[in-house]
């Protein structure tokens, strides 16, 4: 019985077609090496091919006329071969493979742009090129399998397909524990495609109903002076490698002088609800409790609008008309900003420099670069200051060098925000810093980045992030009860999704959607709130004591 199974099992392996398609497969899915290059990535890349040859040979087995199994094999064999040509042309043109970015620019495209587009990077003979490369290519796997198909070994290549069943389970239970979609269905082109598309469409929808909330907002302000605000979001910062949070490096050498001097709050117990840049950014910006009704509450920029503050963003991340996000949608950014900047900048500093400061009431929301990786593009030259030397000696050449590069960026972000703070020094005028999420830099394991906090021995390092709070000579000396609160909140525990209550609190703007319960500086905080992070995990019973 079980023997019989097993054989009717094998029938789709035992095709010369299961392995052709499986290489074609391969080649196309190792793409994501670009980005992930664990050894957990190169096997589940491995298995998932396995199992999409597997199915893609069991419907050749299952079409019984002959003409039907050649067409079939020619458009399976074709569609293989365009998925290589388009990922590898696009991982050597532009650097970036076929996934959420690549989607999101391809649904923004009009017409005129793809004819710009054929014009600029098409040519005879890079068609020519391809089409001698896909015969060549076809060529060699041919070879290859008549070469490497023997019958005795079909069991391996079930055993191939089994394990990418297995994989896959994995990966849809992660996905729906942790909604963890930009780690998990990266690892094959066609999910990774797939599921761009799917979350696409999804946020187009989110967008428009957030649109009409948001103009139509009513908020009041209910003071006779409010400051100027300005809430300036880091990337990939870690406060494991803050010397302001401890780290034995001086990484934060300008920042320390306004701790010193009693300006600057550090608050040491936050968390971010993600670990992707995209899902924390929505957190920061909504009124939302846990990421639970995101589209029903407003964005905290459109309240200040409603009060008719200046509002500008200066962002090195997101452009709007450039994907199909929160801040990229130009109608949802309009409802938000009066001002958008559309230049990206190589580094944060140049960003800072065109920051126009005006004397009227603002709100400037700035997204930096701040040490998202790679890192050694993070910080120009004359910031060098770590060396691979000063790290743990038995460590990987290459894992120091990310280490010293990651701490070199760090003590450009402290530039960056001194730089900031020197910017608005002689205003009215409080600063809000946070990162979106955390970065483990090689502290754990043979691993740096972030997206996978649910796998991490210890999740803390990408999702506690550092915030901190600074307030200007006028507004310190003017606002002594609010000052005495921020001190006392230092070691509340806070999530990100807290700052947006606590933002417009210290504006004193007033909505329907404002809870004082969510604002740290506010008598009404909750400090009993659990935060759920990661979708699913009760971070104050499992992680709060583990730091
Ligand atoms: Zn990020």
């Amino acid at each position: 019985m079980l023997k019989k199974i097993v054989q009717w099992l094998s029938k789709p392996v035992s095709k010369h077609f299961f392995l052709y398609v499986f290489i074609l497969n391969l080649l196309s899915n190792y793409v994501d090496l670009h980005y992930d290059q664990s050894t957990f990535a190169y096997c589940c890349i491995f298995f998932l091919s396995a199992l999409i040859a597997y199915i893609e040979s069991a419907i050749f087995v299952i079409l019984k006329a002959s003409w039907l199994k050649k067409i079939y094999a020619i458009i399976v064999i074709a569609f293989h071969n365009i998925l290589v040509i388009c990922e590898y042309y696009l991982l050597l043109q532009f650097q970036m493979i076929l996934n959420q970015d690549a989607i999101d620019i391809l649904a923004e495209t009009n017409p005129v742009e793809i004819e710009n587009f054929i014009h600029t990077y098409f040519s005879p003979w890079l068609i020519l090129s391809c089409v001698v490369l896909v015969i060549l290519l076809n060529g060699a796997i041919y070879g290859i399998i008549r070469l490497v198909f023997y019958q005795k070994y079909q069991w391996i290549h079930l055993v191939f397909a089994f394990l990418g069943f297995c994989v896959l389970c994995l990966c849809g239970y992660n996905f729906i524990k942790f909604h963890n979609g930009m780690a998990i269905p990266q690892y094959t082109t066609l999910t990774r495609a797939g599921y761009a598309m799917y979350v696409m469409k999804g946020r187009e929808l989110q967008i428009r109903q957030l649109e009409i909330l948001c103009k139509n907002l009513e908020a009041k302000q209910t003071t006779e002076k409010p400051p100027t605000i300005i809430v300036v979001i880091g990337e990939s910062a870690s406060v494991y490698h803050s010397s302001l949070y401890g780290y034995e490096k001086p990484t934060n050498p300008l920042l320390s002088k306004y701790k010193a001097d009693g300006s600057l709050f550090l608050f040491d117990n936050v968390v971010s609800l993600y670990d992707g840049t995209h899902g924390s950014m929505i957190a920061d910006f909504s009124l939302d409790s846990l990421g639970v009704d995101y589209t029903n509450q407003p964005l905290f920029p459109a309240c200040f609008k409603a009060v008719n503050y200046q509002t500008y963003m200066y962002d090195n991340q997101y452009f709007v008309g450039n994907g199909i996000t929160f801040l990229t949608d130009q109608a949802l950014s309009e409802t938000m900003f009066d001002f958008r900047n559309t230049e990206r900048y190589q580094y944060d500093e140049k960003m800072v420099d065109d920051i126009h400061v005006t004397d009227s009431v603002s709100l400037y929301v700035i997204h930096l670069w701040g040490q998202h990786y790679n890192y050694s593009q993070r910080f120009p030259k004359e910031f060098a200051k770590f060396k691979p030397d000063d790290y743990q000696q038995d460590l990987p050449i290459e894992q120091r060098q990310a280490m010293a590069d990651y701490d070199n960026a760090t003590l450009y972000n402290d530039f960056v925000l001194d730089k900031i703070i020197k910017k608005f020094q002689n205003q009215y005028c409080c600063l809000f810093y946070f990162s979106d999420h955390g970065e483990e830099v090689y502290e754990l394991r043979d691993y740096m980045g972030h997206g996978n906090a649910a796998h991490s021995p210890n999740l803390n390092y990408q999702i506690r992030v550092p915030l901190m709070v600074w307030t200007s000579p006028s507004y310190f000396a003017e606002n002594e009860e609010l000052v005495a609160k921020m001190k006392e909140a230092e070691h509340y525990p806070i999530c990100t999704d807290d700052i947006g209550h606590s933002i417009i609190d210290v504006a004193h703007i007033t909505t329907k959607k404002f809870a004082p319960t969510r604002s740290f500086v506010n008598n009404k905080f909750n400090k009993n709130r659990h935060r759920i992070v990661l979708n699913s995990i009760d971070y104050d019973k499992v992680w709060v004591n583990k730091k």
